[in-house]
């Protein structure tokens, strides 16, 4: 087969070709912005189509739910949690139920060279590292066989990842004999940053800095948990240096720009009330304004439980949360992501060009730049 795709706004790199290829001829490979993308070695392939049928984004059922889920506002009861998540501490307190049910845990996290990946935890310790949101599209391939392996034993697993990656572990384990015991959870999602981006954004970080950039956290509460504050700091650590800087120049490419995301992401059809996941999680945006005595500078969390097990799985963390069900059109109103993607701006394109010929440091600072 020549390819598994049909242009690039139709692969959103979640690997699932991969992983079902009966005769591992497709390789994930970056493209020139750093997305990845399956190459098909044609001496390899057999022309089984496997790839394109379990590819989610191809395919007519898309595993979203059928009905609309219910809709809660959420927050974890211990602050300490609180400061160390990105939201209402929603992730810790579900994990925390598949943890003590003996599972394991799929998570985003940071490897060495600060590049995100999906990883697995076992422990409260490992899962800790997959806190807060990291604005980067993380490589999903390293862990299906990771996850396959503890389904296959019995084990329990909670997954969580963006709307695209969770469609494709459904699409990919939904008739696993395991399947049970896998709980699968999404974000919401804005849209997925560039990789090749991010690495050379550390590098001029740490280049500016004179010193090894050795830690980057996302959305630090040391602002007041908002949406306007959401925007603000991503801070980071200079080998050697005790106290965290701060640099916003990403997040004016990624949201306000909106210039580095996956071309998939302008077009996503996960968009959508009707999730793939079992359980959804985001921020409680707005909360403020519906019921003030519910928001929290500490942040809050939105919780949308899309199928019986999600439910089922909230209700186990109950005791962990402060959880109160919401009408949905709150979350409607608040969340663009629930309805529709963001518009791919004109000025993508040009960012691109420049980029690619001059790099990312004269983007930040050339007249036409985006910043
Ligand atoms: C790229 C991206 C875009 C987002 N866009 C929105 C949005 O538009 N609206 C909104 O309300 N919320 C959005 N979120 C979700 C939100 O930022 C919080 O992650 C979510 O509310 C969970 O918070 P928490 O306090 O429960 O979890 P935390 O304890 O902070 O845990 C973070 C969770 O996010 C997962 N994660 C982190 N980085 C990634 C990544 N790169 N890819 C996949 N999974 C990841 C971790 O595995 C973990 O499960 C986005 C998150 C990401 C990563």
């Amino acid at each position: 087969m020549e390819s598994v795709y049909d242009g690039k706004s139709n692969c959103s790199g979640c690997a699932a070709c991969y992983e079902v290829c009966p005769v591992g001829a497709i390789e994930m490979v970056p493209d020139e912005e750093g997305f990845q993308y399956p190459r098909i070695d044609q001496d390899l392939c057999v022309d089984c189509r496997a790839c394109q049928e379990a590819c989610p984004v191809r395919r007519p059922d898309d595993f979203k739910s059928a009905g609309v889920p219910q809709f809660y506002v959420a927050k974890h009861k211990s602050a300490k949690v609180l400061k160390v998540s990105t939201s209402g501490g929603a992730f810790t307190a579900l994990s925390d139920v598949v943890l003590g049910l003996g599972g394991s845990i799929y998570g985003a996290d940071f490897d060495d060279e600060l590049r995100v990946v999906h990883t697995r935890a076992e422990t409260p310790e490992q899962r800790d590292s997959m806190r807060i949101s990291k604005y980067v599209q993380s490589q999903l391939s390293p862990i299906y066989d990771l996850l396959s392996a503890d389904l296959d034993s019995g084990k329990a697993a909670f997954f969580t990842g963006t709307p695209c990656q969770t469609a494709a572990i459904r699409s990919c384990f939904q008739d696993h004999p395991g399947n049970d015991g896998l709980y699968i959870c999404d974000l919401i999602c804005h849209s997925v940053p560039s990789p090749r981006v991010w690495d050379d954004y550390k590098k001029m970080l740490a280049e500016e800095a004179g010193g090894r950039l050795v830690k980057i956290q996302f959305r630090s509460k040391q602002y007041a948990w908002s949406r306007e504050n959401s925007n603000k700091g991503l801070m980071y650590l200079i080998e050697g240096e005790e106290d965290f800087r701060e640099d916003d120049r990403y997040y004016q490419l990624f949201i306000q720009d909106n210039v580095i995301s996956r071309p998939s992401c302008y077009t996503c059809k996960f968009t959508d009330v009707r999730r793939a996941s079992d359980i959804t999680i985001a921020d409680y945006f707005g909360i403020e304004e519906f019921e003030p005595k519910l928001y929290d500078p500490l942040g809050v969390s939105l919780i949308l439980a899309n199928t019986a097990k999600g439910k089922n799985l909230l209700e186990l963390s109950a005791d962990k949360l402060h959880l109160e069900e919401r009408p949905g059109t709150e979350a409607l109103t608040h969340q663009k992501r629930l309805s529709s993607p963001g518009d791919e701006p004109h000025s993508r394109k040009e960012f691109w060009a420049d980029y690619l010929k001059n790099g990312l440091k004269a983007c930040f600072i050339s007249p036409g730049g985006n910043s």
